[in-house]
């Protein structure tokens, strides 16, 4: 079976190579480190005067729609305008100073562009979080920032205000909402009075602009800061390769506005290129919804967490033929081959896989155009170079796992992140010889795809063998009875640990004699993979543990298995 998903094989990329749009945004080479970029003056101000000029068409810069039939559309113009008076309510009423940080803990509303652009604009760190953040999620990210600022809805201003005496650096607390709040700065109302006039600042590009947090899945969120050049990065030509966006594009990009993939693949990304970006408020992740806005919007390129298509494809049984839908990319989790497959079966859309950071952006990946070899993560995008690398950072041979290493010596690449915050303990440690390590497990072939094996932690030892749960699982979601499967070690006083899966079913196989069932999953394994790998303990659940991006925490499951022992 594996075999037939090497069936299609799309021209290199450098044979379709579209016209790509945007001369003034592509005046940067791969390697090339300007002293100065800002994101919002060099990019985004320049689509503004292209649209001025005519050199754009008409498409809106910023499309969004909700479920109950509202919808902004801005310009590029309205853009620049928009956010520069954000800048000024930063500065001017919130006296925030550049270096200053603001949290930002907004779902997926307008405003949140414009907060974004507005930052930028006024030198100010912006961190993005999850509205699906609790009380103590906030807590410790404004602590461990000492963020001046935080941004927020009527949801979560409550939460806010319980802590705020647990935050001594926070002064300004601005809600996004149609109704005030005692306590706090009405941000709509005084974006309306504030000045559209306001001069950018000049940003060296390796200023810190951003903090992500990292998802969590393996401890506390780690603060990862980036530098302009995360932004400049999507200016690049091997970056703009990757999507090949023209004017006339419209970018669907799924994810959660708490993550660094929404920065890239609902702003960067996009507005490098002059597209437009497509936004659905998506209050809850429904499906069925997302399935009927790839209907009805002419959205021609749709980015998002495996997860999306899985539930497309399991709740929808037909075959979906979106109007005009032309790519899907997919990143943050293994993608299995077998989904992969079937999501170009039943769209008639090649679904692609992409692999980044919150320390890193987009990594690498499969460019529009380039071979997709279902299971692989694609090639690294320059100027990253991705290798192979040892415990010391030496560069292993190739199909040899090892350590995902990004070159950071002679000199670090631009987008690259620039230190954990406040901790350079753990900066050093990720550092390997001339490599940033990842340390998540990969082999590379020899055309430079690389093959994702599974984090460090989550890699199982037995008897010997090395086994990365990313293999079993891809082997598992090819059966119909699995939704979805976590492996993982579990403690063997023989084998010193044996693979076991988590399995979640899907609702036809719930009735099924688990029993027989387990058996017929393991023969399975055994027949699609090398058989050493198969899992000899299988648990059905009802429900993975998953981290509030929605990423599966093996490391508790690891937990609880060696709890018992
Ligand atoms: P923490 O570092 O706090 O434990 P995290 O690593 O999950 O959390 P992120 O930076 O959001 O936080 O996620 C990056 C990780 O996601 C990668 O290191 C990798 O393990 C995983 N990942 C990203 N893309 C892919 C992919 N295409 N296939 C498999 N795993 C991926
Ligand atoms: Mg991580």
């Amino acid at each position: 079976i594996r075999k037939s998903y090497h069936g299609f094989h799309p021209a290199p990329w450098y044979l379709c190579c579209r016209s790509l749009s945007g001369a003034g945004t592509l005046r940067w080479k791969d390697y090339d480190r300007p002293k100065e970029f800002n994101f919002a003056s060099d990019v985004l101000d320049y689509w503004t005067q292209m649209e001025q000029e005519g050199k754009r068409g008409p498409n809106p810069a910023l499309w969004w729609v909700n479920n109950q039939g509202d919808e902004v559309k801005w310009s590029f113009r309205e853009m620049t305008d928009l956010s520069r008076r954000a800048a000024n309510v930063f500065t001017q009423t919130c006296g925030l100073q550049q270096g200053d940080r603001l949290a930002l803990i907004l779902p997926r509303v307008p405003e949140w562009w414009l907060v974004v652009i507005g930052c930028i604009r006024a030198g100010i760190i912006f961190m993005p979080g999850t509205t699906q953040m609790k009380a103590k999620d906030i807590l410790y990210r404004l602590q461990v920032s000492k963020a001046q600022g935080i941004m927020t809805t009527d949801t979560l201003a409550p939460e806010v205000d319980s802590l705020v005496s647990e935050c001594p650096a926070l002064k300004t607390k601005l809600l996004v909402s149609d109704h005030s709040r005692h306590g706090w700065l009405d941000f709509r109302s005084l974006i309306k009075s504030a000045s559209p006039d306001h001069t950018c600042i000049k940003s060296k590009t390796l200023d810190p602009m951003a903090i992500f947090f990292t998802s969590g899945t393996t401890g506390l969120p780690k603060m990862t800061k980036h530098s302009h050049g995360l932004a400049l990065r999507s200016s690049l030509p091997s970056c703009r390769k990757f999507l090949q966006l023209k004017t006339s594009d419209v970018l669907w990009c799924i994810s959660d506005p708490g993550w660094i993939l929404a920065v890239l693949g609902c702003l960067f990304e996009p507005w490098t290129s002059g597209s437009t970006l497509f936004i659905h408020h998506l209050p809850q992740f429904d499906p069925k919804v997302i399935q009927q806005t790839l209907f009805k919007y002419p959205i021609t390129l749709c980015l998002a967490v495996p997860a999306v298509y899985r539930m497309i494809l399991q709740q929808i049984s037909t075959s979906l033929r979106f109007p005009a839908l032309e790519h899907c990319i997919t990143g943050g989790e293994a993608l299995p081959p077998e989904e992969q497959e079937e999501w170009r079966r039943r769209t008639g859309v090649l679904l692609s896989e992409i692999y980044g950071q919150s320390e890193t952006g987009i990594s690498c990946g499969t460019l529009r155009g380039m071979k997709i070899k279902p299971g692989s993560m694609g090639t690294s995008i320059p100027p990253f170079d991705i290798q192979i690398i040892d415990e010391k950072g030496n560069i292993l041979p190739l199909n040899t796992e090892g350590n995902i290493g990004i070159r950071i010596k002679p000199t670090k690449p631009m987008g690259l992140f620039m230190c954990y915050e406040d901790n350079p303990v753990k900066t050093a440690e990720v550092e390997c010889g001339d490599f940033y390590n990842t340390g998540d497990r990969a082999t590379m072939d020899e055309e430079g795809y690389i093959w994702f094996l599974g984090r460090n932690d989550d890699i199982i030892s037995s008897s010997g063998y090395r086994i990365g749960p990313t293999e079993v699982e891809n082997a598992l979601a090819e059966h119909p009875a699995v939704a979805e499967s976590a492996v993982v070690g579990s403690p063997d006083p023989i084998r010193k640990e044996v693979v076991k899966a988590f399995i979640v079913l899907t609702p036809e196989f719930l009735s099924h004699d688990q029993d027989q069932l387990t058996q017929e999953l393991q023969q399975h394994v055994k027949s699609v993979t090398a058989p050493y790998k198969y899992p000899r303990k299988v648990e059905f659940v009802s429900e993975l543990p998953k981290t509030i991006t929605g990423k599966i925490k093996r490391s508790e499951l690891r937990k609880k298995e060696f709890g018992q022992m």
